[in-house]
């Protein structure tokens, strides 16, 4: 037998079994009038009346739904809605600016758009056939409570979200996940980190960015509770967890550094010592960070490594039974790497040290770039654009993005390790290696780096902290000394946007 596999099965679950259990809890402090707390029975009625609200304006199944939205009960709720009865939601993140907006909504060809209340007049020149704002206007339009929307002859290889990725191209790619892919990631995700009904997950994480990694999914399928984080701090993280008991929450480093600071100034026990899960990805955490998120905080540290082009899930590293007996800081080496790969994922390192992966959870495409899809997806191998190698124990290891890679007098720098070396002194709070071009050595590793206030760390400190720490080749010729570091919404460094003044007027990227 063949049933379609879609997003609705998780959503279906949890209004079956656990009606009457508070589903989402949404953002008290937000623009638009709260959700307040909802049950699965009330999250299911909401996303059955915006599908109703939908067929009303004449929405076809496959048309686009664009959604700019801070995190909030009403974006999860429209990842049901909205993908569950056939239209494709585009979630976009809330940082760009109206130019790049306007672009995804154009490319997408989206014919709604629902923008959230703070960046209404920012936004105020993007156009679209149905432009609501979201509360009272998109509940007034979208919702048709008590209207059964019509039904959709349910496909699980049918597109259920475009997820418009940026950071390293000059314009963004609409990566094009079905609800096969959605589907495999949030059972393997779910299954891998033991995702259950007692779980109370936090959204640390942005909703728009690869739908919050798929973990909604898993926690609804389940019947957990989601507590909605519209802005992310460290002092709020832990008053949730504190006051919602969260077990479960996922972020990228940043995101830890944040929690560590907070508790270090946080009085009594730290929230959710001995219960709180975190999964961390999106770069390679610094193993001094790994180690206080068990020391400082006692939560579990996780890690996984993936992409918006597969779901995101490709591997997992999760503390294993073998390393009980270990120190924190040796357990914190063996986290530091990106895991072994989750079940129904190959992983493979090519010639060039590129990661590929093999995987149901990877993209269907790029939406309206077939020439972009054909250059990723090569013979049955998705082209990650990562550096890496596999080891051992068959865990990927991420040394460098390809593009990254310092060569300098002819040997490899990955500039991800000398990061990890500088950012153990206790003064450095954030820190890009990038190459920079050079006529003796070709490229120089070249140190940016923000320090603690107060700190008095100069050139040649950095300097001789790293030749402790690695071979000569690899510290760097050159450190400059930065207020703060580009990154994305996500807390990834956007080393293109470091690298570009260094650059300008060369050709080629390596040198
Ligand atoms: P995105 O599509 O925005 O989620 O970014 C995916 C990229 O983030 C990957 O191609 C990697 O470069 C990076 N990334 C994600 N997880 C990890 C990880 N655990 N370690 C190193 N890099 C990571």
């Amino acid at each position: 037998m063949r049933v379609p596999m879609t997003v609705n099965d998780f959503l279906r679950r949890a209004e079956l079994l656990y009606p009457d259990r508070i589903g989402i809890v949404d953002e008290p402090d937000q623009p638009a009038p709260s959700w307040g707390s909802l049950t699965y029975r009330e999250v299911a009625e909401r996303a059955r009346a915006m599908a109703a609200g939908l067929d009303a304006l004449g929405i076809g199944v496959g048309e686009r739904v664009a959604i700019v939205s801070h995190n909030s009960s009403r974006l999860i709720t429209a990842l049901f809605g909205v993908s569950g009865s056939g239209r494709i939601l585009v979630p976009i993140n809330f940082r760009l600016v109206a130019e790049e907006i306007r672009y995804i909504v154009g490319h997408s060809g989206a014919r709604v758009l629902l923008i959230d209340p703070e960046l209404d007049a920012a936004l105020a020149d993007v156009a679209c056939e149905h432009r609501l704002v979201i509360g009272d206007e998109s509940d007034g339009v979208l919702l048709r409570p008590g209207v059964e929307p019509a039904p959709w002859d349910a496909d699980e290889n049918a597109t259920a979200t475009i997820n418009y990725t940026s950071g390293t191209t000059a314009r963004p790619k609409g990566v094009q996940l079905t609800h096969r892919n959605l589907w495999t990631n949030a059972t393997t995700f779910g299954w891998h980190m033991g995702v259950n009904d007692r779980d109370v997950y936090l959204h640390t994480l942005p909703q728009f960015h690869c739908n919050g990694w798929g973990m909604l999914y898993a926690v609804a399928g389940m019947g957990g509770t989601q507590v909605v984080l519209r802005k992310v701090d460290g002092t709020e993280i832990l008053r949730r967890v504190e006051q919602h008991g969260v077990t479960l929450m996922c972020g990228a480093p940043a995101v830890v550094n944040m929690v560590l600071d907070a508790a270090a100034n946080w009085d009594g026990p730290i929230p959710g010592a001995g219960t709180t899960r975190i999964v961390v990805a999106g770069a390679p955490p610094p193993t001094r960070t790994i180690e206080r998120v068990e020391t400082d905080l006692g939560w579990q540290f996780n890690q996984i490594y993936g992409l918006t082009e597969t779901s995101p899930l490709l591997t997992i590293n999760r503390p294993r039974a073998e390393w009980d007996d270990l120190s924190p800081a040796e357990r914190a080496v063996k986290l530091g790497r990106a895991g072994g790969p989750a079940i129904g994922c190959e992983m493979s390192v090519d010639a060039e040290g590129e990661v590929l992966a093999r995987s149901n959870v990877v993209m269907d495409g790029y939406w309206d770039q077939p020439d972009a899809t054909a250059t990723a997806i090569v013979d049955g191998w998705f082209h990650t654009g990562d550096g890496g190698r596999i080891d051992e124990d068959n865990y990927v290891i991420i040394s460098d993005r390809k593009k990254d890679v310092i060569i300098s007098g002819g040997e490899n720098v990955a500039s991800i390790e000398v990061e990890d070396a500088i950012f153990q002194h206790p003064d450095v709070t954030e820190v890009a290696v990038i190459g920079v071009p050079d006529e003796k050595w070709g490229e120089l590793v070249t140190a940016l780096v923000v320090v603690t206030e107060g700190s008095s760390l100069t050139e040649d400190d950095v300097i001789a902290w790293t030749k402790q720490r690695l071979a000569g080749y690899k510290c760097p010729k050159r450190v400059e000394f930065r207020t703060e570091l580009a990154r994305t919404a996500t807390g990834k460094l956007q080393k293109f946007k470091l690298r570009e003044p260094f650059w300008a007027g060369h050709t080629r990227q390596v040198n």
